[in-house]
């Protein structure tokens, strides 16, 4: 196998391992599950293709286990199952099936609910426990909150032990009152229906459930004696009449016609449903040719998933507005007539910048067609100009800032417009914002409602203003008082001593976050000398390339930030690093950690490799000379193995350096 390709392996490995982790365990996917199935076929043809059996990410079920959980093994195993995602592919597979056998099989068609799978274990007709899939083998044990779901009963009339599984959701009428008894109570609210369903059955609070309202559909039976039943057909029926609820959509069907119409109409109809459904699932009717097919190491091979496309809503445009961000960056926001899309209702959708406008052509009134981009980010598709009201015009991108109206300037090669007022209210109240926030000068009180009061009364027209308020006048504000004026005076005072890497950090310079501050504060030590520093010596320091590089030029060369920087020292501000060193005996070593270490964790191992003198560095390199490792470690030490010029050490080993003759 090539290197190239070695490598490509590797990397869709790590990416849908890390995609499985989000999905699975943090109910909080960062792409739709179109792209992520479109990375795990683009993996399975090279592995395929290179005949790599090594362990992967796509030969099991993705799994679900939290970890310290408590799990119980399934009686059997769990699968999940393979997709289609065209009429033709579904075709295709059950073709394959009736060349097998030698005729079209006999079908059932279910709607395919977009939850959370879940197995109840009876045995003499009691409910004995509950669990999620799990990673198919065992389920992470859910008991104590399965009362909390409606249409769960705790005893059947079936004595024998059998496993019953089904899907847990929650309804899109409840999912949005819940989103909006959220929103009131400033709680985060859900991405969907099925994230928050994942979310709630795993809480320890069941109380907490009960408001979730979470409900459940069955499909299907696993008896640990002889079964019950000989179709799916009768296991829906049995499974009604021990009093669980089935989907009521399900449908028997003898020819490829009557199927792909079925996927067709729901694919139509599934907006009219009160629950989120993403596919249809087609399963062989017949149980004793199901058995015959018998199972692949991830999913039976009797059943699939006709999975529908990404959903395209019509809505109407209300209005653009722009928005001026902490860089001063103007963005154009689409104001549209709420319409639920994908799990959510969307009301706004970002533009982006000019040449989106420009490429979509909007116009006032327009009806534009909406999806979600990885079914979470709202974006404007396109335009439907044959529903255009007459005279309307174009929309047009603002020459002025929406706040200040200072006239925009425009990077040549960019296509992002900005304000170039750095006292813009609007700026302003973005940039104190992100000053004041916790890891920046971490202003305990100083929040995004006080912030917006002292700049409409005039006590804060530029940054600095925070360290010269009037207590006085500002105890003296309605709804604040004595008590909160003098907390945030404290508060205010103490953010003076924040380390340089915070106040760096603090200042809002494009690209710069925590760890780049750091980085910056640690390579050159206070500000004079980082704001003297050549591109080069910029690039010579860790992690910065030529884009940060340019940031940091661009920002020191304004000179109203130059001011800024005085001001701010004049205030009692020292732009210097400062740590509390312990001793110097890791001095000019730099560390990685990989794996979870003993005794503490690995930022306060990281901070205390610092005090000793020592750098952290971010990955392996050239660069790295110790790399420590603890309780399963990840891909950094296979690699670290190959580097001869690095050293591998234990965490009593890291201890033992730093504490030599100190
Ligand atoms: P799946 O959701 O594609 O299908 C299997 C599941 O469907 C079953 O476990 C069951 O819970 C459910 N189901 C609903 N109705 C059913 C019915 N009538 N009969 C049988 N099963 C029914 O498979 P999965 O293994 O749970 O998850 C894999 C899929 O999850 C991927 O194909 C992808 O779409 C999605 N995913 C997305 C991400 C992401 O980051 N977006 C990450 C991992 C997985």
């Amino acid at each position: 196998m090539s290197k190239d390709i070695k490598q490509e392996i590797d990397k869709l490995r790590a990416e849908i391992e890390r995609h499985n982790l989000l999905y699975y365990e943090l109910a909080n996917p960062i792409i739709s599950d179109f792209e992520y199935d479109q990375l795990v076929r683009q993996l399975a043809e090279l592995e395929a293709q290179e005949q790599d059996s090594s362990p992967s990410p796509i030969q099991a079920v993705g799994s679900d286990l939290s970890t310290g959980s408590k799990v119980i093994p399934h009686k059997q195993r769990m699968y999940s199952l393979d997709n289609a995602y065209s009429l033709e592919e579904l075709r295709s597979f059950l073709q394959r099936i009736a060349d097998d056998t030698g005729s079209f099989p006999n079908l059932c068609a279910e709607l395919k609910i977009d939850g959370f799978s879940i197995n109840l274990f009876y045995d003499k007709g009691i409910l004995q426990y509950a669990t999620t899939r799990g990673d198919g083998f065992e389920g992470e044990d859910v008991s104590a909150n399965i009362t909390a779901v409606e249409g769960i009963p705790l005893q059947i009339e079936y004595p024998e032990p059998v496993e019953i599984r089904g899907e847990i959701y929650i309804a899109v009428s409840d999912f949005l009152a819940i989103n909006e008894e959220r929103r009131s109570s400033d709680a985060k609210t859900f991405a969907n229906p099925r994230n928050a369903a994942a979310g709630s059955i795993k809480l320890k609070d069941p109380d907490e459930v009960i408001k979730r309202r979470l409900k459940a559909f069955f499909y299907s039976i696993a008896p640990t004696g002889a079964s019950p039943v000989s179709t799916q057909i009768e296991t829906l029926s049995w499974i009604k009449d021990k009093g669980f609820l089935v989907e009521p959509n399900h449908y028997q069907c003898g020819s490829f016609k009557e199927l792909s119409d079925f996927c067709e109409l729901w694919d139509k109809k599934r907006h009219m449903l009160d629950y989120d459904i993403d596919g249809i699932v087609v399963k062989i009717n017949d149980q004793n040719l199901q058995n015959k097919l018998g199972f692949t190491n991830k999913s039976p091979k009797w059943a699939i998933a006709y999975k529908f496309k990404p959903e395209e809503k019509e809505t109407l445009l209300k209005s653009v507005e722009f928005q001026v961000g902490r860089t001063g960056a103007v963005t154009p926001v689409a104001n549209l007539e709420p319409v639920y899309i994908s799990g959510s209702t969307v009301s706004r959708a970002t533009l982006h910048n000019e040449d989106e406008l420009i490429r979509l052509d909007l116009h006032d009134g327009d009806t534009v067609v909406l999806i979600k981009s990885g079914e979470i980010i709202p974006k404007i598709l396109k335009v439907l100009p044959q529903k255009r009201p007459i005279d309307s015009s174009p929309i047009r991108f603002t020459k002025s800032c929406p706040v200040c109206n200072s006239i925009l300037i425009k990077a040549e090669d960019a296509s992002i417009h900005y304000c170039p007022n750095l006292d813009c209210p609007a700026q302003l109240q973005r940039r104190l914002e992100h000053f004041a926030s916790r890891d920046a000068m971490d202003i305990t009180g100083l929040g995004e409602s006080l912030i917006a009061r002292l700049i409409e009364d005039g006590q804060i027209r530029h940054l600095p203003d925070i360290y010269k308020l009037d207590y006085t006048r500002l105890a003296a504000m309605d709804r604040f008082g004595e008590r909160s004026a003098t907390n945030l005076k404290a508060a205010i005072e103490a953010s003076k001593q924040q380390n340089f890497d915070r106040k760096l950090f603090a200042l809002g310079i494009r690209y710069i976050g925590e760890k780049t501050a750091r980085n910056l504060a640690e390579s050159f030590g206070d500000i004079d000398s980082l704001m003297s520093a050549s591109q080069d010596q910029l690039l010579n320091t860790p992690e910065i390339g030529q884009i940060i590089a340019d940031a940091i030029l661009a920002f020191f060369a304004n000179n109203a930030n130059l001011e800024l920087i005085n001001e701010l020292k004049e205030l009692g501000l020292s732009f210097e690093y400062r740590t509390v060193k312990i001793s110097e005996n890791l001095a000019g070593k730099s560390f990685l950690i990989t794996g979870t270490l003993n005794s503490m964790s690995r930022t306060q191992a990281e901070d205390l490799i610092r005090k000793h003198g020592g750098k952290i560095v971010s990955g392996v390199s050239g660069n790295l000379d110790y790399l420590v490792v603890g309780d399963k470690p990840g891909s950094k030490l296979a690699k670290a193995q190959k580097l001869p010029s690095i050293t591998i050490l234990d965490e009593s080993a890291l201890l033992t350096m730093m504490e030599e003759s100190s």
